[in-house]
């Protein structure tokens, strides 16, 4: 019987970044990904034979996502974003475009999550996030198991104070074994994965119970560029429940992204709701755009927040010592720059990183402070 001495589950950005370095120290890892393809949702999709990031990408630009592109730098060993630059944030109002200031005393639900995208600067990126992981991928593929789900964690010792994780359980029925596991898929699913003696019910009613959100992509090509590229917040006349949405034009594309909490996706007729919104919010701002369209492009994304966990201080699972959890929704920024952070933090965890990659456990008082531009 083979044992891995690190299994990863989940090749996102998390867990390919930790593989990546892992990798540096021992060969005798294993990545295993549910879908057929690595990536995750930072995978590159392709459109009108253009390869694009898998809906709206931003990076923000403040020490701490500095420090995570140096992570990451040294991690796909290239350069991935140039200097900062001011983030112009416009919205569109009847009169025209003109600055964002805010949402006043109307913030959406989601104003968590948009809030990301409404810092005062943001980095140029030179390499796209899907090419990050192309690099990744690439280098990591010979340890990269796709079409691999990871069903159920297996434990020893179940009755004892510190039952022992030995193996996983793929598609329902192959074990594979490691020393030490990181988990790097949704939080929530890790109620499903780990039997109740590990796991107690109240816990993953907690976890079940947290408000999730998903994003809702439209992508568009269009058959002329548009000149104006900054990022828009798009928040249209109808005062409904269905809220603003944020995106902007790269060329002949453009890609826009608003929220839906992951109660209300689980009915279609919903997100056809938000879609629906969010066409009319682009058409109102740009009309002569909208007979330009050539393609159009959905995405759902999977939860991406709402995750209550409580972690041992180094990020494993109470009473299991060789469980860490590493996906972005336990991070603080529940976004890249909280994959990149949580990878550095596992990584310096396992031994694997400079003392610097500790992470901040709770939102630094400047950034939770920041008001919108
Ligand atoms: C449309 C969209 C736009 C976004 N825009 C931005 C942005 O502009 N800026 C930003 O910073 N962030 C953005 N984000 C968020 C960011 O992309 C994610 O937070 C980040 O990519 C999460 O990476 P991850 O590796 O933790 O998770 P994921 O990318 O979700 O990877 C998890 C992987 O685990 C696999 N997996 C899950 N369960 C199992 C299992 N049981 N067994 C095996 N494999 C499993 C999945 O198939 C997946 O490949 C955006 C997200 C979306 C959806």
């Amino acid at each position: 019987m083979h044992i891995y001495d690190y299994i990863i589950i989940g090749s996102g950005l998390t867990g390919l970044s930790i593989a990546k370095k892992i990798s540096q120290e021992t060969s005798n890892i294993l990545i295993l990904e549910a879908e057929a393809c690595a990536g995750g949702i930072s995978r590159s999709v392709v459109m009108n034979d253009h390869k694009l990031n898998n809906g709206l990408r931003f990076f923000p630009a403040n020490e701490i996502s500095k420090r995570a592109l140096d992570f990451l730098n040294e991690i796909v060993e290239q350069n991935v974003a140039s200097e900062s630059s001011e983030n112009l944030i416009e919205t569109y109002e009847a009169s025209g475009f003109k600055r964002f200031v805010g949402f006043g005393d109307k913030s959406p639900e989601f104003y968590e999550q948009l809030s990301y995208f409404l810092t005062a600067d943001e980095f140029k990126l030179q390499l796209q996030p899907y090419e990050w992981i192309q690099i990744l991928a690439t280098q990591l593929q010979d340890k990269i198991q796709t079409k691999s789900i990871v069903t159920r964690l297996g434990f020893e010792g179940l009755d004892s104070e510190k039952p022992s994780l030995t193996h996983v359980i793929v598609n329902g029925s192959k074990n594979i074994y490691a020393r030490n596991f990181i988990y790097a898929g949704p939080v929530k699913d890790l109620g499903l994965l780990i039997p109740d003696d590990v796991l107690n019910a109240r816990a993953k009613a907690k976890l079940k119970k947290a408000k999730a959100w998903q994003s809702v992509g439209l992508d568009l090509i269009h058959s002329v560029p548009c000149e104006k590229t900054n990022l828009l917040v798009l928040n249209g006349t109808t005062d409904d429940d269905i809220g603003p949405c944020v995106g902007r034009f790269i060329g002949s594309t453009s890609q826009w992204m608003s929220f839906i909490d992951s109660e209300s996706a689980e009915d279609t007729e919903n997100i056809g709701l938000v879609l629906k919104k969010m066409k009319r919010q682009v058409k109102r701002a740009f009309p002569e755009k909208a007979d330009t369209i050539i393609k159009e492009r959905v995405s759902v994304s999977p939860v991406l927040s709402g995750a209550e966990l409580k972690l041992n201080a180094n990020g494993t699972i109470p009473k299991v010592e060789n469980l860490w959890i590493a996906s972005a929704q336990v991070n603080p920024y529940q976004n890249l720059l909280g994959a990149l952070m949580q990878a550095k933090f596992i990584l310096s965890s396992l031994g694997f990183a400079a003392e610097d990659l500790a992470i901040e456990t709770t939102i630094p008082e400047e950034a939770a402070d920041a008001e919108p531009v």
